[in-house]
């Protein structure tokens, strides 16, 4: 297991809510033009010039969407800020700025904060935003960490879930179904770490998986990439709960169907072996998993010779005529009907 090393401990309540916030938030730089006033006033001040503005926000809970027991605090910031710059991504536009506001109990040192917000600035350098803002507060127990999003693009590139048509390319960025399964790895190592406490996991073979599950990236790189190729999808979304799910979101709002194949659907060779371990079907774990923070997306087949060599963008099916559905051409050519199971918090299925 990971553990927090860090053995000082200065309890929060020693430097008071101002001396706190001054604390964590003094290593932060505003970089983008778009920045005329960050942290310490009442409020930001931001100009946009003549961009549209995106805006994004994700609440996580503790117990809920994170495990302390495995999830390093510094992981946790980090990830924090990707699950929102992810969603900034999928609108095709750049990030610039992000808030933060954490509610935190006394059980929280300010050596386990100061990790917390070691992660955000990394990530927060590592894309470019600025922190501008945020809110802290306390918690009757555990931890809750909210974070804000903004970003800028022109009105003419913005992408939106509802723009697909008939006969588009369906393509995503990277590989599927690691994040759950690294999940389902360090889930595994916390049941035998609470019956044998000296037992020191080998989780070399998993290396790739449980990296993509406590330290997931945006793909900035993909929206890059795409300028670049000179590629405008007609419609896109990102990966956060599974391809099923974010499949039928575009389909549902751009009013078509579609047909995935699996046999195209990209896996990483760790996602193959960890399945079969599991016994589990890796295009079960891939449709419904969730949180690999990929970029799904539509393209005119008339852009296909610009992505066609691409090894970061696959082509997994097309859209169709809603008439045909929503299906999965299974191995065996047989079509069956794409069912949203993704990960709900609200219910107790497929349980990361
Ligand atoms: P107010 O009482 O006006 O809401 P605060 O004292 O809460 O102001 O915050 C002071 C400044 O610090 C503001 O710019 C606020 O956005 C920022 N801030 C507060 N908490 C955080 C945090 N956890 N992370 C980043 N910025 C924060
Ligand atoms: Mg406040």
């Amino acid at each position: 297991m990971i553990e927090d090393k860090n053995q000082e401990r200065t309890s929060i309540s020693s430097l008071g809510e101002f001396g706190l916030i001054d604390h964590l938030t003094k290593q932060f730089n505003d970089k983008n033009a778009s920045t005329l006033k960050g942290i310490g006033d009442d409020a930001a001040v931001l100009d946009f010039k003549n961009k549209l503005v995106v805006l994004t926000t994700d609440l996580l809970v503790e117990g809920v969407h994170f495990d302390l027991s495995y999830m390093p605090l510094k992981h946790l910031g980090y990830k924090a800020v990707m699950v929102n710059l992810s969603d900034v991504y999928a609108m095709n536009a750049n990030a610039t700025q992000i808030t933060v506001s954490i509610a935190v109990s006394n059980r929280f040192s300010l050596e386990s904060l100061e990790a917390l917000y070691a992660g955000i600035h990394q990530a927060a350098e590592v894309y470019g935003v600025d922190v501008v803002g945020g809110d802290t507060t306390s918690s009757q127990t555990g931890l809750m960490i909210s974070v804000t999003a903004l970003g800028e693009v022109d009105l003419e590139s913005v992408v939106k879930r509802s723009g697909a048509q008939s006969n588009d390319l369906l393509v995503v960025s990277g590989d599927l179904g690691g994040a759950y399964l690294g999940l389902q790895v360090l889930e595994r190592e916390k049941q035998v770490f609470k019956v044998n406490p000296n037992n020191q996991p080998d989780l070399e073979a998993y290396t790739y998986i449980i990296e993509r599950q406590l330290k997931p990236e945006a793909r900035k790189d993909i929206i890059k990439l795409l300028k670049d190729l000179d590629v405008l999808p007609t419609s896109m979304i990102d990966i956060s709960d599974g391809l099923s799910s974010e499949i039928i979101h575009l389909c549902k709002q751009s009013e078509v169907g579609c047909d995935l194949y699996e046999t195209k659907i990209p896996l990483d060779p760790q996602v193959i072996s960890t399945s079969e371990e599991f016994n589990m079907d890796s295009t079960t774990v891939a449709l419904n998993g969730g949180e690999d923070y990929e970029l799904l997306m539509t393209i005119s087949q008339e852009d296909f010779p610009k992505i066609k060599a691409n090894p970061n963008l696959t082509v997994i099916g097309y859209m169709t005529d809603p008439g045909n559905g929503m299906n999965l051409v299974t191995r065996a050519e047989a079509k069956i009907p794409l069912t949203a199971q993704g990960w709900n918090p609200l219910s107790s299925d497929l349980e990361p």
